[in-house]
């Protein structure tokens, strides 16, 4: 039987075949009706197109259901066989269009409770989107400006018209399903103690971390993000002659959450990336305790390394405060500093600094930060090892995660919208979208009890 089902002629191939032919002659009728330009031509053939992919998965899945084995019903949740058989049509939205399956519908005679088993074959549900629609509504809703920008943009890829509000509900279920994962993956861990299982077996891995602010509806929020990555050496496009460190396969974990549960999600994702394993591990970020307080508890034996901007900012803040906003004096001062700096002289800076203790606040600030930080600046060392030096990695990732998408002009979130959304957002920056839509269940049955 399925030998030959395949080589048959489908009962509906005269039907597409007339279809085609009457699409193709009325394309060519209005295209030389009035003058038309590609464009025009392009679209409506594009139109055309949708119609003809419609009718023919339409068609495929009527062949589908008409293939359903009579006895092929499982018995009902209840433990009764299902006897009473007919056929229900049922609509589900596709990547080209809404259809309609008719399939074999099974009803319970001692609960009631209906039953459409094709629906579980085929992995959607009857009134909803097909699996492919969902995914690319949730790859526009996590990426497109906004919900409403996602829902035209779908309508110019592929004719399909829905309304914004299945953009954000994709996007969030399926943002709500990542950080559901992540929360396993971490009660995992830590009870236990099943370890994330590692993907490679870095030689060094970097990790980074940052806060970046949401305005939500109950206020704005700190969104932390940590990027785990391998570094590589390329020649400076900027200094000729000179090598480069560069970050590469940057993953992302964050979450508006406290200290602690967004250091054991930060831990798990450096797991998987092969921390236990790494031969160096290395931790880049600005001077913020919380960052510093997780490093030391979930990377003991890493390489501290203050972003080296955020160092060299707290010399031109001085320097101003000495010698003016701008002065040539300023200038010149700054610049030894950050040669000192540069050189790794942490106490040269230091000394430089209290020669000026009285003058200003800005002076004051400088030295507390260097004498806290100055273990995480011996900069020549970490130059002469190849290390990188800059937390550009998790400026980059806040701006690509967070301010791309959630920060546009006058968005408000509601606090669970925004970290599904930046959910998704940290998979799918983290080269991970196919593992992603791959965790997606299939689809509930949701059939409601037939009347007696
Ligand atoms: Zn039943």
């Amino acid at each position: 039987m399925e030998g030959t089902t395949a080589t048959n002629p489908p009962p509906f191939l005269a039907a597409m075949v007339a279809r085609m032919t009457a699409t193709t002659t009325a394309l060519c009728a209005w295209a030389t009706d009035a003058p038309r330009t590609l464009a025009e031509v392009e679209q409506q053939t594009l139109a055309a197109t949708r119609g003809l992919g419609n009718a023919l998965l339409a068609g495929v899945c009527a062949v589908l259901a008409e293939a359903v084995a009579p006895a092929s019903a499982p018995p009902c949740a209840c433990g009764h066989p299902v006897t009473a058989r007919h056929r229900r049509p049922a609509q589900v939205t596709t990547l080209l269009g809404p259809i309609v399956i008719t399939r074999p519908y099974y009803s319970c005679p001692q609960c009631h409770q209906g039953h459409a088993p094709l629906d579980r074959q085929l992995g959607y549900r009857a009134g909803s989107t097909s699996a492919g629609l969902d995914e690319l509504l949730a790859l526009l809703g996590a990426t497109a400006d906004s919900f409403e920008a996602a829902s035209t943009l779908l309508a110019k890829l592929t004719l399909v018209q829905v309304c914004p509000n299945l953009a954000r509900a994709a996007t969030e279920t399926l943002g709500q399903l990542l950080q559901t994962t992540e929360q396993q993956t971490v009660v995992a861990a830590w009870g236990p103690g099943t370890l994330p299982t590692a993907v490679a077996t870095p030689p060094r891995l970097c990790l980074s971390m940052d806060g970046v602010m949401v305005h939500t509806a109950e206020g704005w929020r700190e969104y932390k993000l940590g990027s785990v990555y391998t570094t590589a050496t390329r020649p400076s496009p900027t200094h000729p002659g000179h090598d480069e460190v560069h970050a590469q396969d940057v993953s992302y974990v964050g979450d508006v959450t406290d200290a602690a549960s967004f250091g054991q999600r930060l831990w798990c994702e450096a797991a998987r990336r092969g921390v236990l394993t790494a031969q160096e591990v290395v931790v880049i970020a600005d001077g913020a305790h919380w960052i510093w307080d997780l490093a030391a508890e979930h990377f003991p034996g890493a390489t501290q390394i203050v972003d080296w901007y955020h160092a060299s900012h707290y010399v031109w803040q001085a320097a101003h405060a000495i010698y003016g906003e701008g002065t040539p004096l300023a200038k010149r001062w700054a610049k030894r500093r950050l040669a000192e700096l540069w050189a790794g002289q942490v106490p040269t800076v230091l000394a430089a600094l209290r020669h000026h203790q009285q003058r200003a606040a800005a002076v004051a600030d400088a030295l507390t930060y260097y004498t806290h930080h100055q273990h995480r600046m011996a900069y020549a060392d970490y130059r002469a090892r190849g290390l990188p030096i800059g937390s550009g990695t998790i400026e980059s990732g806040c701006k690509q995660i967070i301010t791309a998408r959630l920060k546009q002009a006058g968005m408000i979130w509601s606090l669970a919208g925004a970290r599904a959304v930046a959910a998704v957002r940290t998979w799918l920056k983290s080269g991970r979208w196919h593992e992603a839509i791959a965790l997606r269940p299939p689809p509930h049955r949701t059939y409601q009890r037939r009347a007696a």
